[in-house]
């Protein structure tokens, strides 16, 4: 079967290498979609070291078409299926405790890390989830990213009737606006790029910020009382973005830093006297637990959140490496690859 193996930065080799063989305990799945997400243009280009060679991709939807004798499941072959790629011990102190998300064995050498850019991946059942006939097999590759919202947006405690500011309108900012007016926000937009703000108005944003000609946090002010966004979440790695964040929320309001800075120094140009007065949370959120993904996957068969218009692009094997690079760019949302294809 054919896989993209990433040998070393920027190094993506696409290769015949032997199917998998599914044990008693696994099923095989026939990879249909993996989206190309930020992680895994952070290996490509080595800002993020797992480990070389690796195959990457771990947004994947497909169909279950092999289940060995000795593998307990409800699955059945034909199901359209999510496959939450991410190993879970299910005996760490983080896995008992329901923060699988966090797992001290998830990027464990032995069993594999990601895997999504191949035609067959042989995983747990626990890992799959049926999307049935409601789904595209395309949508149903977003199931993974809009879980991670999810996960983001529940550690922050969005609840009804919040105003909550998005920073950066691409693939993760407009599943995050979605899944936050689908949880009673009202809900804002901030990006330097005004198409992409075009598109967050498309998907449902209550207003949108462009920050190089509009004080965001001044407008956000006047229409809350003078007392800014109650929540912030941030999915542009900029440092700016931080600081547009903090000049947003208000008093005792709570910011998620999303996504991973990638420059040299990721340091907070935090002033530790306004986090002290104004009592605000800062926190990070990483990937997503079982309970996230399940909700991820009823809320897209719900259509509450609308994957369709994010799909910038499906390339094949062969333009996989191209993809790849589209998907850095900001003229481009997600970028999938269709194994199939
Ligand atoms: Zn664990
Ligand atoms: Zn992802």
């Amino acid at each position: 079967m054919k896989a993209a193996v990433l040998e070393d930065v920027r190094m993506l080799n696409v290769q015949e290498i032997p199917m998998p063989v599914p044990k008693p305990g696994e099923v095989l799945i026939k990879v249909a979609f993996c989206g190309i997400c930020t992680l895994e243009q952070r290996l490509y280009r080595g800002d993020m070291k797992i480990y070389y060679p690796i195959v990457p991709g771990h947004e994947v939807s497909g169909e279950v078409v092999e289940i060995p004798e000795g593998t307990a499941t409800q699955l059945k072959p034909g199901d359209k299926v999510a496959v939450d790629m991410v190993y879970r011990c299910h005996e760490c102190y983080f896995c008992r405790s329901g923060q699988s998300n966090l797992c001290e064995n998830r990027f464990n050498k032995q069993v594999k890390p990601l895997g999504g850019f191949s035609e067959y991946i042989a995983v747990k059942p626990s890992q799959v989830y049926v999307t049935g006939d409601a789904l595209s097999l395309e949508e149903a590759a977003f199931c993974e990213p809009v879980a991670c919202c999810i996960r983001s947006l529940k550690k922050l405690n969005v609840t009804l009737a919040e105003d909550v500011l998005i920073i950066g309108a691409g693939p993760m900012g407009l599943m995050h606006l979605q899944a936050a007016r689908t949880m009673g926000a009202r809900v804002f937009v901030s990006d330097i790029d005004d198409s992409r703000l075009a598109a967050a108005l498309e998907l449902g944003a209550d207003g949108v910020y462009n920050p190089r000609n509009t004080d965001a946090a001044a407008e956000l002010k006047q229409l809350t009382g003078g007392r800014g966004v109650d929540a912030c979440v941030l999915t542009s790695p900029a440092q700016s973005a931080l600081e547009n964040a903090f000049q947003a929320v208000r008093k005792n309001g709570r910011v998620n830093i999303y996504t991973a800075y990638t420059g040299p120094s990721p340091t907070l140009p935090l002033d530790m006297n306004t986090l002290h007065r104004n009592e605000i949370l800062v926190t990070g959120t990483e990937g997503r637990t079982e309970a996230d993904f399940q909700q991820a996957v009823r809320l897209l068969t719900f259509g509450r959140i609308k994957v369709k218009p994010l799909i910038s692009r499906i390339v094949g094997f062969e333009d996989l490496e191209e993809g790849i690079l589209a998907a850095m760019g900001t003229e481009t949302q997600r970028v999938l690859l269709g194994t199939q294809i």
